[in-house]
């Protein structure tokens, strides 16, 4: 079995509706209350989850990351921090250390 999670398409990530979808269709989508917010690769691609398929996604596939959905998770520009197991928006001091979601930490870890 492949370990990692068929990605497909691109949901509204806005809405922070879980984006599991069995067959990647309409019909199957999961529409949950997202309540994770998964990292799948450190190219930046991310998704959300409920609770059910936060154990599923823990069981079944691997991914890079990830952290409870918080008031900056899927806000536009915002970035996912490593270190603080959250997402936070480039007005706050702390996302200056934090890995842009778009890349990959460029900075060596002390
Ligand atoms: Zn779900
Ligand atoms: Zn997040």
């Amino acid at each position: 079995m492949d370990p990692f999670a068929p990605l497909g398409r691109t949901m509204d990530a806005g809405r922070l509706q879980c984006s599991y979808s069995p067959g990647d269709l309409p019909a199957n989508d999961c529409g949950a209350q997202a309540t994770w917010h998964i990292l799948w690769t450190p190219a930046g691609d991310a998704g959300l989850a409920c609770d059910p398929h936060m154990a599923t996604a823990r069981h079944r596939f691997v991914f890079t990351d990830s952290h409870p959905v918080g008031v900056d998770c899927t806000m536009p520009g915002s970035a996912w921090s490593f270190d603080e197991k959250r997402c936070v928006c480039p007005g706050e001091p702390t996302a200056l250390a934090a890995a842009c979601v778009a890349g990959i930490p460029t900075e060596e870890q002390p």
